[in-house]
């Protein structure tokens, strides 16, 4: 192995960078998770996290990846057979379908040009259309990490509620929170899924499902086998600041701290913050002469900006070449999009001079393998930086 000095480059869309304070916050002893300390701490949680996910309603933290939480908005709000609505936006929305058929759920795809983000008015449409109310939930990934596009969950939300469709309305924010508005509550929103390692700046290892009134009306009756995420069981410990079984002890530490640190910077900044990038990322796409996956730059996600290579040129090749020259680890192209886009993870704890080394590994790493491109991408994102309202 070659030696890199300095540090590494992870500039991945998840995980990201974990700042030095989360770190240091994680590197204390494990405590009793019954006694008298773990209470302060989880209760000290509850309000905070309600704060970021936009919701008077319990949010459930999970030692689990992402993944279970998918699980967790199913298991527990739905019975078995149960028609389920998702769209085929890309990898991770094909994901949360396998899923839900894991369950024996029936789930309707639709079809969905994966550069675009969700019509809300289809989804009105097809809800309306369904006339015996046969469909039990809505599913939809707010940002869609394998394409870096964005729909809109607020308008979605808008409508399902306009359609008057008693359907639950899911959302996947696992790679959208605290890297744009959002609101669980106002949005009509009845379950959130989410997880630590993509704009908490936490390491991978816990999951989170905001649940709304509605799913736990719906929970009540629902009949899918729960067990590991059980709402009620949840919901019942974590009242006392206890959980059912053994708790992340340590990431809990860190959330703690990332909690404290997007409410330092405040979430209007971390968001505005995440625009610039994602905007200074998008005119350097464009300045060498490539194009982002995301058709309609007002749907690409803040968090990160998918870039397609030329045909006849192999984003993975490029990757190692950035990863083996500049010791930086970019997003590769995730299911059908393998080797034709790469995805610049622009989230969590980053700053605009993190964002300008990236850019120039890329820069590089484009003439180095050979692909075609004008250079002048980094001189085109500084002009955004230094031009729009900074910080
Ligand atoms: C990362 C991600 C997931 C999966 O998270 P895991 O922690 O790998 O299970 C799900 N959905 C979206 C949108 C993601 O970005």
């Amino acid at each position: 192995m070659t030696y890199h000095s300095g540090r590494h480059f992870l500039q991945l869309p998840g995980p990201t960078n974990v700042p030095d304070r989360v770190l240091r916050a994680m590197a204390r002893p494990t405590i009793d998770h019954r006694g008298p300390e773990f209470r302060e701490l989880t209760l000290g949680l509850r309000d905070a996290l309600r704060w970021v996910f936009g919701t008077r309603h319990p949010v459930l933290v999970y030692p689990s990846s992402a993944t279970g939480a998918w699980e967790s908005a199913l298991a527990n709000a739905l019975s078995p057979g149960d028609r389920v609505l998702a769209f085929a936006q890309g990898f991770f929305a094909d994901k949360w379908v396998r899923v839900a058929k894991g369950f024996g759920l029936d789930v309707r795809v639709e079809a969905q040009d994966p550069r675009r983000a969700v019509d809300p008015d289809r989804v009105a449409d097809i809800l309306r259309a369904d006339e015996g109310e046969t469909i039990k939930a809505v599913l939809l990934v707010h940002d869609e990490t394998s394409t870096g596009v964005l729909s809109d969950v607020e308008a979605v939300g808008r409508a399902v509620r306009d359609a008057d469709h008693p359907a639950l309305f899911m959302v996947d924010a696992v790679s959208s929170l605290a890297t744009v508005d959002y609101r669980h509550d106002a949005w009509g929103v009845d379950v959130t899924v989410a997880g630590s390692q993509k704009g908490l700046m936490l390491p991978p290892g816990l999951a989170f499902t905001a649940v709304g009134l509605h799913a736990l009306e719906a929970h009540v009756s629902a009949t899918l086998p729960r067990a590991y995420w059980d709402w009620t069981e949840q919901i019942a410990f974590n009242a006392r600041g206890f959980f059912p079984y053994t708790p992340a002890t340590n990431l809990l530490y860190g959330l703690q701290e990332s909690l404290a640190m997007l409410r330092e910077e405040g979430l209007d900044a971390v968001f505005a913050r995440h625009a610039r990038f994602a905007a200074a990322t998008r005119r350097a796409v464009t300045a060498w002469g490539l194009e982002t996956f995301a058709a309609d730059p007002a749907e690409a996600a803040p968090g990160l900006t998918a870039v397609m290579v030329p045909e006849g040129h192999d984003a993975d090749a490029l990757r190692w070449k950035i990863l083996e020259r500049f010791d930086m680890s970019l997003g590769t192209g995730l299911g059908p999009f393998k080797g034709k886009l790469f995805r610049i993870g622009h989230l969590g704890d980053l700053n605009d001079l993190t964002l300008m080394g990236t850019l120039a590994g890329v820069e590089m790493a484009l003439e180095l393998a050979g692909v075609p491109h004008t250079p002048g991408g980094v001189a085109a994102a500084m002009e955004v930086l230094v031009g729009a309202d900074g910080p």
